[in-house]
């Protein structure tokens, strides 16, 4: 397939970029974004056209777009990362383009394909190299975002779309110092039911999550750990993270049925611990196997695998009230090889055998 190439209109003005220790996590944007429309120009049939980087700044929108009335949004979440040698990768993009197209099946959307997906990401990186932090443990966060914008009030699917992508330098997701989270179990509220749309990246799972999200906050927890809608008993995945188990010798995470979200982390920490020879187990885990294990003291580590934060080590559960120390509260040694596996690839100080990263040539 033929693509246009991505037209580019630099900012006059440029921002001030802050210093890493001021990053936190989605809080600057940088000065361009990238943009491709899905729509019919000149009574010819829809498709992809006009990519383009432009300065950051507003959107253009009708008050009836999709997005605004039906939810039909889609994001995804991926990081560029500076090497020690200057050096700027992506990682997997593919995976997130794959999940996109999942995504956009679901929710009756047109996802981009897979040239135009990454090179909106690779020429968006080169425009914005001196956003890409050098700093050890900072990144490029990356946010393409796919939403209908057709103005129509009737409830069916947008033919319209716009595909875009911002991005915003970051530091460690939990903040400085914060090594290990406490998470809590949630009971009342849950995030996705069978046949639902828990698979998909998509605002709504979000809306839903964040009553849950802002209680355990303010109860002195990182995020809630969610469990299955129909026997609220099977562990499913951590608000933003998918997750795991150290139980015995044996490292157990939950099975994709449709109301995890697929985690480009999840499957890369999978064949990362097969490759260490680690023994895996993917099953469901109740929380009744999961409160004696940690009772008996054969649960050794709890960790959330994601864009964000990485590996983020867990140091206890809170259920009822009650905290649940996860072994002894520290960062476990698996949470810690995993870590230093996966950044090692992504900041490429060791060989990738297994061909994620995607060298993106830019100018430091
Ligand atoms: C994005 C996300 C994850 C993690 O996915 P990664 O691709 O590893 O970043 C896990 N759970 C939810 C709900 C998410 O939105």
């Amino acid at each position: 397939m033929k693509i246009e190439s991505v037209k580019i209109e630099r900012a006059t003005h440029t921002k001030t970029i802050p210093p890493a220790k001021e990053f936190g996590f989605g809080r600057h944007f940088s000065d361009h974004m990238a943009l491709l429309d899905y729509s019919s120009r000149n009574g010819a049939p829809r498709q992809w056209h006009s990519p383009r980087v432009v300065p950051y700044g507003t959107l253009q929108l009708d008050p009836g777009a999709a997005v605004l009335h039906y939810g039909q949004a889609l994001f995804e979440g991926l990081k560029a990362f500076r090497g020690d040698d200057g050096t700027v990768r992506l990682f997997r993009p593919e995976m997130n383009w794959k999940r996109l197209v999942s995504g956009a099946e679901r929710l009756c959307m047109k996802a981009p394909p897979l040239k135009y997906f990454t090179e909106m990401l690779t020429a968006f990186c080169q425009v914005e190299s001196r956003w890409i932090p050098r700093e050890p443990g900072c990144a490029f966060y990356l946010r393409p975002t796919l939403i209908g914008t057709e103005a129509f009030l009737g409830v069916r699917p947008s033919e319209d779309f716009l595909f875009y992508v911002m991005g915003s330098p970051v530091g460690s997701y939990y903040g400085e110092g914060s090594d290990t989270v406490k998470i809590k179990v949630e009971t009342e509220f849950v995030r996705a039911a069978p046949g639902g749309i828990g698979a998909a990246k998509t605002g709504g799972n979000y809306a839903a999550s964040l009553k849950a999200a802002l209680e355990a906050k303010a109860a002195g927890y990182a995020q809630v750990l969610w469990l299955d809608a129909v026997h609220r008993r099977y562990i499913e995945e951590v608000g933003t993270m998918n997750v795991f188990f150290k139980i015995g010798d044996s490292i157990i995470t939950p099975p994709l049925d449709g109301t995890i979200l697929p985690g480009v982390t999840r499957d890369s920490v999978l064949q990362i611990l097969d490759s260490e020879g680690l023994k895996v187990e993917v099953r469901p885990l109740a929380l009744d196997e999961l409160l004696e294990a940690a009772r008996s003291g054969t649960l050794k580590e709890v960790f959330g695998s994601g864009t964000a934060a990485s590996i983020s080590p867990v140091d206890s559960l809170g259920i009822h009230g009650e905290n649940v120390q996860v072994g002894d509260g520290k960062a476990g040694p698996v949470s810690t090889l995993l870590k230093k596996r996966l950044t090692d690839i992504q900041y490429g100080r060791v060989e990738d055998p297994w061909g994620w990263t995607l060298s993106v040539n830019s100018s430091p």
